[in-house]
């Protein structure tokens, strides 16, 4: 579904990202784990171009959108991204925050979208919220609202970067579940998070970031009870 060839992104020529390959499967669901500043959220950003690299190809879908002639538009509207911040509009109820997006991008009628929004509304447990608007929410309701919004648009994989770091401790949990469901289904998932036992447990294949680059990476078992390198190791002990 992704294919990351020599990926590189420099800021005014600090390279944070140097010369990545990777490959993200339909339905694989990949975490990438790594010290702070080590380029996670560089990373998850280029993948639908919030950054633009300074080297290298992204391939979704078979489609190069680093290629000046695609429309990344299109492409976006086919990764749902949910960020720590959880950007809902604040000027827009809940069943508009869940609507405007299909019916404005995608043309879906607004009823359509309304019996659609309430379906996945009812899922994550937040129906009775629909009129209400994002202030009047916790942390945790918000980033659940966050990642059924992007869900209205169909996306064919979800970004994460984050999700649950800017919450209070008893609203990780509500959110993991949301994700954890989305995983079951095997929607295709990019995510960065600390929760590492939640990666242990949900992840197909766990990547590790540093220096610029995956240093490691292997199925969860492997990647936390077996490190291979002396980098992961060290940030492993540091972490768990
Ligand atoms: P992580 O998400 O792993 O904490 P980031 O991807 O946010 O790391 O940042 C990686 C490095 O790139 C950091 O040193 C950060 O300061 C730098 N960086 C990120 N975004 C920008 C930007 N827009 N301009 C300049 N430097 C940036
Ligand atoms: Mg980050």
């Amino acid at each position: 579904m992704i294919q990351v060839k020599e990926l590189c992104k420099s800021f005014d020529g600090v390279d944070v990202l140097k010369n990545i390959t990777t490959t993200i499967k339909k339905g694989e669901v990949v975490f990438v784990v790594g010290p702070s500043g080590s380029g996670k959220s560089t990373f998850l950003r280029c993948m639908n171009l919030l950054e633009e690299p300074t080297g290298g190809h992204i391939f979704f879908e078979g489609t190069d959108i680093t290629d000046k002639n695609t429309d990344i538009n299109l492409l976006r509207r086919k990764m749902g991204m949910v960020f720590q911040q959880f950007n809902l509009f604040p000027h827009m109820s809940i069943m508009k925050n869940m609507t405007i997006a299909p019916v404005k991008l995608l043309g879906v009628k607004e009823e359509d979208a309304v019996k659609e929004a309430e379906k996945l509304l009812a899922r994550v447990g937040l129906l009775d919220k629909k009129d209400a608007y994002p202030a009047q929410l916790s942390g945790g309701q918000k980033q659940r609202i966050a990642i059924v919004r992007a869900l209205m648009m169909k996306p064919d994989v979800m970004l994460f970067d984050e999700p649950t770091s800017a919450l209070d401790p008893e609203m990780v949990g509500e959110v993991l579940n949301v994700m954890r469901e989305l995983a079951k289904e095997h929607m295709t998932m990019l995510v960065v998070t600390h929760e590492m036992g939640f990666a242990r447990e949900v992840a197909d294949r766990v990547m590790f970031l540093d220096g610029g680059d995956f240093v490691e990476e292997a199925p969860p078992e492997e990647f936390f009870t077996n490190p291979k390198s002396e980098r992961l190791r060290s940030f492993l002990s540091k972490v768990l």
